[in-house]
């Protein structure tokens, strides 16, 4: 473990103590470190989780944080995560992240963004950054004039974006358990709620309703509803009861923790099949889901879609070949469901430790 308190090159770095090993999220990091920037305001944290099958790699979330401890806190539950959902994916690389703590729409700069390259250069390519909440392409275009440790920014099948392959993959492995749980292969008049029609739960309903399923769709922005009813005969629905639907699958596609003690016991869906990062809001809740009887599909094997086409995105890019390893999402998770139903532990478990074995070996 190599912990580092300072700053980007060229800025003017600062030590900024704060507990890191006694920290519940710590989790055998190899590597935090942070950032100070004067000139360009920069505050930076990134978090080495794992090197074991590669570079971390791992995006970068912009977020005005109401603390350090929130901001440490995200960084490293996420860069943890990053790691076992590589291993899951069956990539060659391991899990990092990094956080900017700050308003992207009033404080995101050049000047920032030069400064968090110089900090991402500083690990010589054991971090390898790429876009998340609050940083985009451009941004990541920024980055590459200073650092070559940067992910993305190649063209894919559309132009960089990884949602359409998340929604790609998470329509495979919500298929994958329908077909597990129900055993048809067909997902004609099947029921789905999506909770969020963003980028990632629009493409998903998308894909969806071309496979004949019918749809009810809630966000906090209603014209993204209004597209999805419009377009794909959704029907809209408010946003406080979308999770308690009598339906199929219930699909998480907007914020994390909406797993929790409250929801669960509403949920009528037999399987949860969703793209939202961080879906239960505590480990327990994976038992609360098997207790009721649903089918819960880990959020971080079946949204691996965007790091897969990640990995791909570059000269020679192959969309066939995206899409065969995007198909391995749903075998992976049939994989987990078997696992779990012959060992009576949870599909979260059974993920875990499936992931771990891969990572440590
Ligand atoms: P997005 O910001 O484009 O969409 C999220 C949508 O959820 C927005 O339209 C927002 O208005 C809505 N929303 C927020 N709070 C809500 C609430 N309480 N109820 C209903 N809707 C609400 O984000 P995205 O890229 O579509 O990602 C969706 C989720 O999937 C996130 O949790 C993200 O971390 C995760 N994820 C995304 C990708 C990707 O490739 N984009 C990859 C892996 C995981």
């Amino acid at each position: 473990m190599r912990a580092i308190y300072n700053a980007a090159r060229g800025g003017s770095p600062r030590i900024q103590p704060m507990p890191i090993f006694s920290h519940p999220e710590f989790d055998a990091h190899e590597r935090v470190a942070f950032a100070f920037d004067a000139a360009s305001g920069l505050r930076a944290i990134i978090a080495v989780h794992n090197t074991r099958l590669g570079r971390a790699l791992g995006g970068c979330r912009m977020w005005p944080y109401a603390s350090d401890d929130e901001a440490l806190t995200d960084v490293l539950r996420l860069s943890r995560g990053m790691t076992y959902k590589a291993a899951l994916a069956g990539l060659p690389q391991g899990g990092g992240k990094s956080v900017i703590i700050g308003d992207p729409r009033r404080d995101k700069t050049p000047a920032l963004l030069m400064a968090m390259a110089r900090f991402v250069d500083s690990f010589q390519g054991d971090y390898v950054i790429a876009e998340d909440s609050g940083t985009g392409v451009e941004d990541m275009r920024t980055m590459a004039s200073v650092t070559s440790h940067v992910s993305g920014l190649h063209a894919g099948a559309h132009n960089g974006d990884p949602s359409p392959a998340t929604a790609l993959g998470t329509f495979i492995g919500l298929r994958a358990a329908v077909r597990f749980a129900h055993g048809r292969e067909d997902l004609k008049g099947l029921r789905v709620a999506i909770q969020g029609a963003g980028n990632v739960g629009s493409r998903l309903a998308g894909l969806l309703h071309q496979a004949g399923a019918r749809l009810w769709v809630t966000d906090l922005h209603l014209p993204a509803v209004q597209r999805c009813v419009d377009r794909f005969g959704a029907t809209a629905v408010p946003m406080e009861r979308i999770h308690a639907l009598d339906v199929d699958v219930f699909s998480p596609c907007a914020l994390g923790a909406v797993l929790n003690a409250q929801t669960i016991p509403e949920i009528r869906a037999r399987i949860v099949a969703g793209a939202a990062n961080n879906q239960l809001a505590r480990p327990q809740d994976a038992q609360l889901l098997q207790q009721c009887g649903i089918l819960y599909c880990p959020d971080y094997v079946i949204n691996a879609g965007g790091v897969i086409d990640i990995h791909y995105q570059g000269p020679g890019y192959d969309e066939a070949i995206v899409r065969r390893h995007l198909e391995r999402i749903g075998q992976t998770l049939t994989r987990i469901f078997e696992r779990a139903r012959d060992g009576g532990q949870t599909t979260a478990e059974i993920a875990d430790r499936m992931a771990t074995e891969i990572f440590r070996a």
